[in-house]
């Protein structure tokens, strides 16, 4: 039953801004761009003459801002999120950022990614007597510096609380005083700096500069922690970097097209990723068609480097909700049906070609199989522009449990026999770094792999649970 409640978890989306008078409105766009990342909940916290101002709630950023909420919040700094919420992290409580007050001065905090050692820390600080107000990890970071008061300055409680930290972490902190923003040191979520006039933006993605028309600068580097106040903009470490491991199913699914990661761009990364599977594998056939949307790059690629022409064979409805957030396999599959239509002019009687970019449990690929079938394909041979996921993610994608994932254990023929395709294929790890642009050495390749190779960046806690287990440890 747990299985059918979980859902499988988007990342969340974080944004911060230092110097401008119009802080909550630009924090408000840059949110707005980050959307995709999470759509259950959106907050803002600006400071203003000292004391920090929080709007947020549950819903989409226009629905939590859909009155005069943003004009309230005044100041020229802000930092916001958007969030995607397990089961476990539902409720107003949960949603950041957080804004802790205290006699050594107030804190607010919004944090994308999943921090293994929180089980640990967190009942480390409860038996030292700390109270927690929410189930998120982002709290244990606040009672961790607010633990090292002894130590006078603030910068230097928040570098040590940060070293506690072990996985996956992008932070922004808002103080009376300062912005600061942290990336753990394997650099495993994206965060990206950026300069709009004389304001500082940092951003979890860089489509969320080109709306407000902020010049992207560059990412925030592992183990960095950059604080950001009236004397400009300081650069300190918390750690030492160590291998670095970006998130590859940002490139595969998570970003926008036009956002840049380490400065590539994930439109094209994905398009090179369709290319990269056109050479390797070899189909007899008519059209080719991407799963709309995340999968349309990768489709234009394949049909590029093979020579099979592209066409628009399913289209996506605008107006229904994401399919995986649906709480049982039945209604995630007429979740599909409802979400994607096939365009029978275009498939009838043809031998397809359908690139998805991933297979989580099947579900999405099976019915669109069918699908095509049903609308006159005579063939469908499924093409998946990622490496079979085979193992959960630990930092902050929910990528469900093992057995959930329709690839684990299995070879591709018997995937294949599932979803009822004509032919499978799969990119190859090498194939998916190559297309990013990183090396093809897998060790030390600055990517993480490992929901594909099963091969963690990090130590994995004997108690870190996974994001969606953690109602079970409480
Ligand atoms: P499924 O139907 O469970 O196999 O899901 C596959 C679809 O989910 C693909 O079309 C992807 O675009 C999308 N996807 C991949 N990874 C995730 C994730 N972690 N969360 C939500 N959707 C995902
Ligand atoms: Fe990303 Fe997969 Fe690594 Fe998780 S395990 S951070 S989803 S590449």
């Amino acid at each position: 039953m747990l299985a059918e409640l979980r859902g499988l978890n988007e990342e969340c989306g974080v944004f911060g801004i230092w110097g401008h008078v119009d802080a909550a409105q630009i924090a408000y766009y840059g949110l707005h761009a980050l959307q995709h990342r999470g759509q259950e909940g959106a907050g803002i916290v600006t400071q203003h003459e000292k004391h920090l101002h929080v709007v947020k709630g549950e819903g989409l950023v226009n629905e939590v801002f859909s009155g005069n909420e943003i004009n309230e919040l005044k100041g020229q700094a802000a930092i916001g999120q958007v969030r995607y919420t397990t089961d476990n992290g539902r409720g107003i409580e949960n949603v950041q950022p957080l804004v802790f007050r205290s006699t050594t001065g107030n804190l607010s905090v919004a944090h994308n990614g999943n921090i293994v050692n929180a089980a640990e820390l967190r009942e480390h600080l409860e038996r030292q007597g700390s109270i927690f107000q929410t189930n998120s990890d982002t709290e244990v970071l606040a009672h961790l510096i607010k633990k090292s008061n002894g130590t006078p300055r603030q910068r230097d409680r928040v570098k040590k609380a940060l070293s506690m930290l072990k996985g996956a972490f992008a932070f922004v902190l808002l103080t009376e005083e300062s912005l600061m923003v942290a990336q753990d040191p394997n650099g495993l979520r994206p965060l990206a700096l950026g300069k709009m006039g004389d304001a500082w933006v940092v951003a979890s993605e860089t489509c969320a500069f080109d709306i407000i028309g902020a010049e992207s600068i560059r990412s925030v580097e592992p183990g960095e922690l950059i604080i950001i106040n009236k004397d400009g903009l300081h650069s300190e470490r918390f750690a030492p970097a160590a291998d670095a491991a970006m998130c590859s199913m940002e490139y595969v699914y998570f970003a926008r097209p036009d956002s840049n990661i380490d400065g590539i761009n994930i439109h094209s990364a994905r398009k090179r990723c369709g290319k990269q599977l056109a050479r390797e594998v070899n189909i007899e056939a008519d059209v080719v068609t991407g799963v709309p949307d995340s999968s349309i790059s990768a489709a234009i690629g394949f049909s590029e480097e093979s020579g099979i022409p592209y066409e628009l064979g399913l289209i996506k409805s605008r107006y229904v909700g994401r399919t995986f957030i649906q709480p049982s396999q039945e209604l995630r599959e007429q979740g599909v049906k409802m979400k994607l239509s096939p365009v029978r002019q275009v498939v009838n009687g043809k031998r397809v070609v359908m690139v998805d970019d991933s297979i989580v449990r099947g579900t999405t690929s099976k019915r669109i199989v069918k699908m095509l079938k049903e609308a006159g394909a005579t063939e469908v041979h499924v093409v998946i522009a990622s490496p079979p996921l085979v193992s959960p993610c630990f930092y902050g994608v929910d990528i469900s449990t093992d057995s959930e994932l329709i690839a684990t254990g299995k070879t591709v023929e018997e995937v294949r026999d599932l979803i009822e395709a004509d032919s499978l294929t799969f990119l190859s790890p090498e194939g998916l770094l190559k297309s990013i642009g990183r090396s093809d050495e897998m060790k030390n390749c600055g990517q993480c792999l490992a929901c594909f190779t099963g091969e963690y960046p990090t130590e994995i806690y004997t108690d870190t649970v996974l994001p969606h287990e953690k109602e079970i440890v409480r």
